[in-house]
């Protein structure tokens, strides 16, 4: 071991001695660290997938332009389908975070448990509640699809090609695809007047279609990036409660501070940074991340091992 190893190896053993965890000592790894983000990236890649994979089958399209009363139970099933896949990617992701936070602690012989019932809770409490959020979202977007379409006197193939447009979509980006339609179709005859309206209106549809494939990605990416970085944050938070109830942590006085990425530029989080809770308190805003593809973190400050 080289001069400067062993002073820093022997200030370390002071400092542990002495039982507190210092800032330098406890770095608190972020979620931009390398090593977190790109185990972090593998997992957005297959919620990614996940997402982009939902679809209506064009059976299941006509039965919700047909009859939307049935639209909770085919969206649900739809929806549905994906939900073990996404429990099994936020699980992962709250190991990523877990794993990290229990390694940033740096007490020989102690290690994240995967199997820690809080985590596994965590995990498919999160994910059942997205699911059961989005499906709302996407049947009330299937509804006003049909009511909208009906309306105006559209056909059901036409309501159905629609909806199948709209899979995966929040109610506003449906709408958005909507308008955008509507905006195509007159901007289309005012600048082509000698061509039939019908295949203006065609194409208008055609370009609805790619937009919307464009916003279903865009919401795909939104999503892994949201979830699986709240579910990293959470595996930190579970990881300490392990270390404490292992008897290998001391959280008396100990306080977590907010983190914010100083890599982004979001007013709302930078006024947050360093923001200081009790162990077991709630930040101002709640845990991050507390807006879409925020990255901001949590440190533990003040702990104590054992
Ligand atoms: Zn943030």
């Amino acid at each position: 071991m080289s001069l400067v190893a062993r002073k820093i190896a022997s200030s370390f053993a002071r400092r542990r001695q002495r039982g507190r965890l210092h800032k330098s000592q406890h770095p608190a790894r972020s979620l931009w660290d390398p090593t977190i983000n790109s185990k972090l990236e593998i997992n957005r890649e297959v919620l990614r997938r996940l997402w982009n994979s939902l679809s209506y089958t064009s059976a299941e399209a006509a039965a919700l332009a047909a009859d939307p009363a049935r639209a909770a139970a085919i969206v649900e099933e739809v929806y549905g389908a994906v939900e073990a896949d996404l429990v099994a990617v936020t699980k992962a992701s709250l190991d990523v975070g877990a794993k990290a936070a229990a390694e940033d602690l740096g007490i020989a012989g102690f290690a994240f448990n995967e199997a820690n019932p809080a985590a596994v809770a965590w995990a498919e409490d999160h994910a059942g509640t997205f699911i059961v959020e989005t499906t709302k979202q996407q049947v009330e977007a299937v509804r006003s699809i049909v009511s909208r379409g009906l309306t105006e006197g559209k056909g059901a193939r036409k309501i159905a090609g629609q909806i199948q447009d709209v899979v995966g979509l929040h109610a506003r980006d449906a709408n958005a695809v909507y308008s955008f339609e509507q905006a195509q179709i007159k901007r289309l005859i005012a600048a082509h007047p000698k061509t039939p309206e019908a295949t203006l209106i065609a194409r208008a549809e055609k370009q609805a279609t790619q937009y919307a494939v464009r916003l279903h990605r865009a919401r795909a990416m939104t999503i892994s990036r949201t979830e699986l970085n709240l579910a990293a944050n959470q595996g930190k938070r579970i990881a300490w409660r392990q270390a404490v109830s292992d008897g290998e942590l001391s959280v008396d006085g100990a306080q977590r501070e907010y983190i914010a990425n100083p890599n982004t530029n979001h007013g709302v989080c930078d006024g947050l940074d360093g923001e200081r809770v009790g162990f077991d308190e709630e930040f101002s805003q709640g845990d991050p991340p507390i807006h879409p593809k925020c990255v901001c973190t949590f440190g533990l400050r003040g702990a104590a091992v054992l």
